[in-house]
């Protein structure tokens, strides 16, 4: 036992439902740690919300060895995000699979692709100022060249997340249209800019979303860590495997979770402002007297770690007398884009008042 995601699943269905009925074109992304839920999950919900939104026909997954982990819960066609790679034998295999759109990166891949699986489905990827893949925009005209032997499914812009979204969108959306008319597949646009680019382009636009789809409506989810064991220890006293002196009288209180779950990868790591940055060296690293805020709150607030995380549990040290018990729940804050649950619940029925007493 570690970490338990508590779900409102009614309320967090009624926000997905409402993210794909205002956004037409929706790809849901389902990759990685499936953003907490586990892909397997993000591919039922998905065809759950396709029951009613009839456009939504694609989902996207990171890596060509996450299309058979969706399978089974989704039956519409599955988008590989990463480009086919020469070097990857499940991409490779994939481009003959007719559920299946290869994305496609570079020239030369492209060439060899249409040499050697004619009947592949692909999307070709515009190069954007993220300078992560992609075909640079003076390619596209010979890469147009090529598509006539293949199943084109449009081209595919993947936008960074600071900057003018919009302009970029559009600049590259034309330069691509010039070469080919096709539909446009994009990310990281806001509503408004994806209504905006809609209705200009002439063409279908998709948009993928992952974090503000399965990760948007907060509020309907909590995450949770289980009091394993406390002991008392004095000021002075040698705690930990580092054996660090406790600073005052209290308890080291050990809870679920540790590094296999990515706690302490709580801090947001683009951070740009002063206080983010500070909070993720607080939150990544260890301060000079050896101690770091931890995301365990125990009586309200966020407690401090004896020492970094373990793999599968933490020690918090809790000052003075503190009454937690073994077997309470404690909230925890992970970022679920890089945290492992163990479990995901239905909180539908949870009692309203979540917080520890002490
Ligand atoms: C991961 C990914 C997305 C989804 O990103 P979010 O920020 O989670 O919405 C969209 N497009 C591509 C190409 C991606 O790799």
């Amino acid at each position: 036992m570690s970490l338990t995601l508590h779900l409102d699943t009614a309320a967090w269905r009624a926000h997905l439902a409402e993210v794909a009925v205002s956004t037409p074109g929706l790809v849901p992304v389902a990759k990685g740690n499936g953003y907490g839920f586990g892909v397997a999950r993000l591919a039922d919900e998905a065809t759950r919300l396709g029951a009613n939104t009839p456009a939504l026909d694609t989902l996207a997954v990171g890596i060509a060895d996450e299309v058979a982990g969706v399978r089974q819960g989704w039956s519409g066609s599955i988008v590989v995000l990463t480009p086919w790679s020469a070097h990857d034998p499940v991409a490779t295999a994939l481009l003959d699979d007719p559920g299946v759109i290869t994305t496609v990166g570079r020239l030369d891949d492209l060439r060899t692709i249409v040499r050697e699986h004619p009947g592949a489905r692909l999307l070709v990827e515009v190069r954007t100022p993220m300078q992560r893949f992609g075909l640079e925009p003076d390619e596209l005209a010979r890469a147009a060249d090529l598509l006539g032997d293949v199943t084109f499914e449009g081209w595919t812009i993947h936008l960074p997340l600071a900057g003018d979204a919009l302009a970029m969108g559009r600049d590259l959306s034309r330069r691509a249209l010039a070469a080919a008319e096709a539909p446009v597949w994009l990310s990281h646009l806001s509503a408004a800019e994806y209504d905006t680019l809609n209705g200009e382009l002439g063409v279908e636009t998709r948009l993928r979303m992952g974090t503000k789809l399965w990760l948007g409506a907060p509020a309907t989810r909590r995450v949770t860590a289980r009091v394993l064991d406390l002991h008392p220890v004095s000021a002075g006293e040698k705690i930990g495997y580092w054996q660090h002196r406790a600073l005052a009288d209290g308890w080291v209180v050990v809870v679920s979770g540790g590094t296999a779950n990515g706690v302490a990868m709580t801090a947001p790591s683009a951070g740009s402002s002063l206080r983010q940055r500070a909070q993720s060296l607080v939150l990544g690293g260890i301060d000079a007297t050896g101690r770091a805020l931890s995301p365990y709150s125990i009586g309200g607030r966020k407690r401090f770690f004896v020492e970094p995380p373990h793999m599968q549990s933490s020690l918090i040290f809790l000052p003075g007398a503190g009454a937690v018990a073994i077997g309470d729940e404690v909230p925890v804050e992970v970022r679920l884009t890089t945290a492992v649950v163990d479990r995901v619940i239905d909180s539908s029925d949870d009692s309203p008042n979540h917080e520890e007493t002490l």
